[in-house]
């Protein structure tokens, strides 16, 4: 049988999630990937053991040029509902902190889970199979042709599943974007996000700081989080630096708080007061990593001054800087390291209810093509179950 009642492209996330429910609801569906096995970037999600959701999962940790229109997918699959299906198939899990919800095991537990319940359900894969061309029949009886390495395959409707692009080596391609652009959709600018920035060693001075990890705060237009920060050899990465890339764009600075919740300026007043005669670079060490103390305070002390010669006025200004330290990345890394593609498919061109393209009845765009991109923790995945699980209510 090669006409389906839904073809969904993308063996993914939003996919299995998607041909879950919609072929809960009776519908044959086909499930077509081009990579050999499904569910490939779960697998690696998590450093491999998948941060699946975040039990605060809501509106306000995504980005989209509409924040409003994830609101309903969202009400309607809370983290609790993908908890449910865990606990269902007996999938020990552990909150590791703020809510985001990890596998104990393994990210293989859920790909397992997706396809045990797509089996079910009566869903047929075709791995490793590759569209070649994708012809629209509009008219009440729409019709989606699919010519692939694999044969011809029609359907009624037609889901897009296909992810973002970050990382190609495991199968991520621009494939959903151009089939939007195929049905002449607007696409909100892509960029990698949830990425590490590089930095130029010239004017930061920060490579020799390679390895070094610490708790910051790290602001990005106006947005600000605080988590841990890694130096690297190419910039800055680390949960702070990859949340801060979701908001960045070309020549804008980044504000690093190194000492976050910390008055430094009254610490060393206090010092001060006591008749410390240690070197600022020396105290600050107390504070934060050596190395990291000596590049801090190499250009406002230069020279080895104990602290009872230094004024409280020039104190204050590098306490000051300590707090909002400007640099201006040259970049991010890219989509080969980024967790996620930023932009997408312009939600004014879908339903928030069903993901259903407005001028393409039977044309549905879920998870991570979609221009709407979630914070680090557990949200993107819950994006994908949650338009996943929207589109497969209606399809
Ligand atoms: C290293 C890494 C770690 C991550 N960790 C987390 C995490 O812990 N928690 C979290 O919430 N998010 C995480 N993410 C993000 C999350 O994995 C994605 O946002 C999510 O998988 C997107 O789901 P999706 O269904 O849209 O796409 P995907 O899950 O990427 O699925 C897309 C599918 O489409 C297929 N495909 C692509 N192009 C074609 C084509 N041309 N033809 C046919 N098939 C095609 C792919 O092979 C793939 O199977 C991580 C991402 C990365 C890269």
């Amino acid at each position: 049988m090669n006409h389906y009642d839904v073809i969904i492209i993308g063996a993914g996330a939003s996919g299995m999630m998607c041909a879950i429910h919609a072929g809960a609801r009776g519908r044959s569906i086909l499930l077509l990937d081009h990579a050999a096995q499904v569910g490939s970037k779960i697998r690696i999600s998590g450093g491999g053991r998948c941060n699946f959701t975040n039990s605060g999962a809501s509106a306000a940790q995504y980005l989209s040029n509409n924040p409003h229109f994830c609101k309903s997918a969202l009400s309607r699959f809370p983290a609790e509902s993908f908890v449910d299906m865990l606990k269902k198939h007996g999938i020990p899990f552990v909150d590791k902190s703020k809510g985001q919800l990890f596998c104990k095991n393994s990210a293989q537990d859920i790909v397992t889970m997706l396809k045990d319940e797509c089996d079910q359900v009566g869903a047929r894969f075709e791995l490793s199979c590759e569209v070649e061309k994708l012809v629209h029949s509009p008219g009440p009886s729409a019709r989606f042709h699919l010519t692939t390495n694999k044969g011809e395959f029609s359907s009624a409707s037609l889901c897009i599943a296909t992810g973002g692009l970050s990382i190609p080596k495991i199968g991520a391609t621009g494939f959903g974007y151009e089939i939007a652009r195929q049905f002449g959709l607007r696409i909100v600018e892509l960029a990698p996000a949830l990425d590490g920035f590089t930095l130029n060693p010239a004017t930061t001075g920060f490579r020799e700081l390679t390895g070094i990890s610490l708790d910051c705060g790290v602001t990005c237009r106006g947005v600000s989080f605080r988590e841990a920060l890694l130096f690297t050899h190419q910039g800055l990465s680390g949960p702070a630096a990859l949340q801060a890339s979701l908001y960045w764009r070309p020549g804008d600075p980044l504000f690093i708080d190194f000492l976050p919740m910390h008055n430094t300026f009254e610490w060393f007043i206090r010092k001060k007061k006591v008749g410390n005669r240690g070197t600022v670079k020396n105290l600050l060490a107390e504070l934060l990593p050596t190395r990291l103390a000596e590049r801090l305070s190499q250009t406002d002390f230069s020279s080895p001054v104990p602290l009872p010669q230094v004024s409280e006025k020039t104190l204050e200004n590098f306490c000051r800087k300590l707090h909002e330290w400007e640099i201006t990345p040259t970049g991010t890394v890219g989509y080969d390291k980024a967790e996620v593609t930023r932009g997408g498919v312009d939600t004014d061109e879908l339903s928030s209810k069903t993901m259903e393209c407005k001028k393409v009845p039977g044309l549905f765009f879920i998870g991570e093509v979609v221009d709407v991109t979630g914070w680090l923790g557990g949200y993107n995945l819950h994006w994908a179950w949650a338009s996943g699980y929207a589109a497969g209510l209606s399809l």
